[in-house]
Formats: structure tokens, sequence, C-alpha cells
């Protein structure tokens, strides 16, 4: 089975998406970090990402890939290091939207996708994960909620996490990555036309993890 979670940056993806998972007894596949993971590597690497030359051969030697954790969820691995704990900077959260616009980069991790998707029961969140990737899966949901909604929530996340943050450069941010995520020529993000389309804005996590619960489960 494959359920796929698509929607814009803030708007609750990952906690409903681990949630259902749990639920449902499928495995998390969080795509985004795969984009941040490689985000990672051009800046640890200094590459310049314009260049198509430089990309792919800095993609020929990365490896990017998940390992299984005792608790049954999946850690994100670079080049078969553990990096979940640098990918969440504002810096690479912009890093990881600019390469997701290079069509090697999408290649690479779309493959690597597909192939753990063949593998299993997933829920898999991302944006394009119900357009593109696997456009046949079994239940698509589309998450939507307001620009000030998303900034607030991911306003919040920030502060619980100890980092000091502006609620109106938060909200740029958002809206900057969320215009180049709807607007570039490789898998835009836009709701699947078969999808489920909740807008969250004023439901409770609870309440949309039921909704998707209920029409998996029917
Ligand atoms: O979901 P998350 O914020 O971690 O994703 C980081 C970035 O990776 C997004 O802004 C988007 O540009 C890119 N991404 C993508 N396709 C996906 C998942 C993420 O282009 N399936």
């Amino acid at each position: 089975m494959i359920i796929t979670i698509d929607g814009p940056s803030g708007v609750g993806k990952s906690t409903v998406s681990k949630a259902v998972a749990e639920k449902t007894g499928c495995i998390y596949l969080d795509t985004g970090a795969m984009y941040r993971a490689i985000a990672l590597k051009t800046a640890t690497s200094g590459i310049d990402i314009g260049s198509e030359t430089e990309l792919s051969k800095l993609l020929d030697s990365t490896s990017v890939g998940f390992r299984r954790n005792p608790d049954g969820g999946l850690s994100i691995l670079l080049d078969g290091e553990d990096v979940a704990a640098s990918i969440r900077s504002p810096e690479i959260s912009r890093l990881s939207s600019d390469v997701a616009t290079k069509r090697p980069v999408r290649v690479k991790l779309v493959a690597i996708q597909r192939e753990i998707g063949s593998s299993g029961n997933i829920v898999a969140e991302g944006r394009d994960m119900g357009t593109y990737v696997f456009p046949g899966a079994d239940f698509k949901f589309y998450l939507t909620a307001t620009t000030e909604e998303r900034a607030r929530r991911r306003w919040a996340q920030l502060r619980e996490a100890g980092r000091e943050a502006d609620l109106a450069e938060v909200e740029r941010e958002l809206l900057t990555r969320d215009r180049q995520d709807s607007e570039r020529a490789e898998s835009p993000l836009h709701p699947s036309p078969n999808a489920v389309i909740i807008d969250t804005t004023n439901l409770l996590t609870d309440e949309v993890i039921s909704r998707i619960i209920s029409a998996v489960q029917g």
C-alpha cells in the first residue's frame, strides 16, 4: 500500500505523515529529508549548483538512503552517515528548494524513492508524491493551510527547537520557498487531481490524522 501526503512548507505534513504511518503499520518516507541531504552535501563541498557538470559529478559520488531504526522509523543517511541533526536549519531549507529545481537531483532521488516504494507499505511525504513519484498510489492527500497559519506553525517549531526566529522573516522565507517549489519546471508542487484536499488551517493535528485514517480504513 502506498499513501501519499503532499503540500507546501509548514503545513504539518511531517507530524501527520509519521502518525499515519504508525497507525497503518507503514514505513514513513520523508522525501524532503533527501533533498535536504543533497543540499547539505552541496554546501559542504562548495560546488556551484548552477553548473550541471559539477552537480552531476557530485551526485555520482553521493549516496542518499535510510537506515531502519529499532522503533521502525527511518534515519536519513548521506554517504552512510546519519545527518538528521544537520539538515533542519533555515539555510539548508533554502538550499534544498534550490537543489530541488535541478533535474539530475530529482532523477536520482525519485529512483531511490520508487525503489523504497516497491519494497513495502509506505506513507510518502513530499511535494510530488501523488503527482509524479507514485501516480498510482492507493490513497493521496494534499494538505493546505493559510500562509499566516503555516508561518506561525513553523515559527513555533523553530522556537521549540531552541532557535530564535522572527515570525515575519519565517513567513517571507516560506513564501519564497513555496513560490520556487510551485513554479519550477520539474515536478512543481500542486495537488494531484485525485487527491483528497484537507485545509488544516482550523483543524487540530489529531483531526487531520483521523480524517486520513478514516479515508484509508474506509
Ligand atoms: O519537506 P521539506 O521542507 O523537508 O522539503 C525541503 C525542500 O525539498 C522543499 O522546499 C522542496 O523544494 C524539496 N522537496 C521536493 N520534492 C519533494 C520533497 C521536498 O522538491 N518530494
